[in-house]
């Protein structure tokens, strides 16, 4: 019997138990109690990040055969009771593009990171953080699900003392179909400015040079991968620059899905796509990466003169 996989169905599915997560990470960071481990060093590992991989992955097993997950955290995925809904969606099902109607999980890779960063949630800065899951097929990311604990539905920041606003948003959409859940928050004094947004925790003497050559007229240093793409996406940022190690492909398939649904590229420094395998020595995108929702050749010559 064919375990074929409609996207709609999975993407649904994907939502529901990013959503939960949330709950997950919310409740962990209101009890105070963390359970930081140090995987290596600079990059820790909570009890929420734990908690959400495996309520992800577990309820994703329990309504799909043979998909291939790569998750972030190692760790066995106890036995779930978790059925996500597969029918969230079901309004959009005229809009699925036809490919992505009877998908053969071999060529589908679910890139999870169940809490990205975690060094800022940590920290308690928990705007930055986000539950990511992404969905490529035969190699290129063709959906993308992000959701956002500590913000509310439009997704506003509000501060600790302002908790019961964190009633979370999710951002999501598949490639070829149109996006909803994003809109242009350019600041009006931001309009006629370049502005690059690059990380806050792993800043390097490279990533100075590279900001140098781009000259921009504003630099914003914050966390997080999806966070990030997320200033490029809805354009309060024009150009995402990390030309350094250390962001892996589960920091980067879902919003470079939701990139790709809005028009933007994603590719390393040199201006090279990223391939989206299993292969553990392709996991890390060992050049960095560039995002932009225009522009991108400037930028990239720019990098390499
Ligand atoms: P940052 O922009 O520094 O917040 O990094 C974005 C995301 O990439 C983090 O949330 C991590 O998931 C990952 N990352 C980047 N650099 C490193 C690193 N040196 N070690 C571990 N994870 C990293
Ligand atoms: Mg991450
Ligand atoms: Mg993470």
């Amino acid at each position: 019997m064919s375990n074929n996989i409609n996207l709609l169905e999975l993407v649904s599915a994907c939502i529901d138990l990013a959503e939960q997560s949330g709950d997950i990470i919310r409740d962990v960071f209101k009890s105070g109690s963390l359970g930081v481990q140090m995987k290596a060093e600079d990059d820790p590992m909570t009890k929420a990040d734990l908690l959400s991989q495996q309520h992800i992955i577990g309820g994703l097993n329990n309504v799909f055969k043979d998909l291939i997950i790569v998750g972030e955290e190692s760790c066995e995925i106890p036995p779930s009771t978790t059925i996500p809904n597969i029918h969230k969606l079901d309004t959009q099902k005229d809009n699925l593009p036809q490919q992505f109607q009877s998908l053969d999980p071999k060529d589908l890779i679910i890139f999870i990171d169940p809490l990205d960063a975690t060094r800022e949630f940590t920290l308690g800065r928990v705007h930055c953080v986000m539950t990511l899951i992404g969905i490529s097929f035969k190699g290129k990311p063709i959906a993308g699900v992000i959701y956002q604990p500590f913000v509310d539905k439009e997704g506003h920041e509000s501060t600790r003392e302002e908790s019961d606003k964190w009633t979370g948003r999710t951002v999501w959409a598949i490639v070829g179909m149109p996006v909803e859940s994003v809109q242009d928050k350019r600041a009006p004094e931001d309009k006629d400015k370049v502005i690059i947004v690059t990380t806050a925790s792993h800043y390097t003497q490279k990533i100075e040079e590279s900001i140098k050559k781009i000259n921009p007229d504003k630099v914003i240093k914050t966390g997080g991968a999806g966070y990030k793409t997320l200033m490029v996406i809805e354009n309060r940022a024009d150009v995402y620059v990390f030309p350094s190690v250390g962001s892996k492909l589960w920091d980067i398939c879902a919003p470079h899905a939701i990139l790709l649904a809005v028009g933007g590229t994603l590719t390393d420094p040199f201006g090279k796509d990223i391939l989206y395998s299993t292969d553990p020595s392709l996991i890390e995108n060992k050049n960095g990466i560039v995002i932009t929702t225009g522009n991108h050749k400037k930028y990239i010559d720019l990098l390499n003169k």
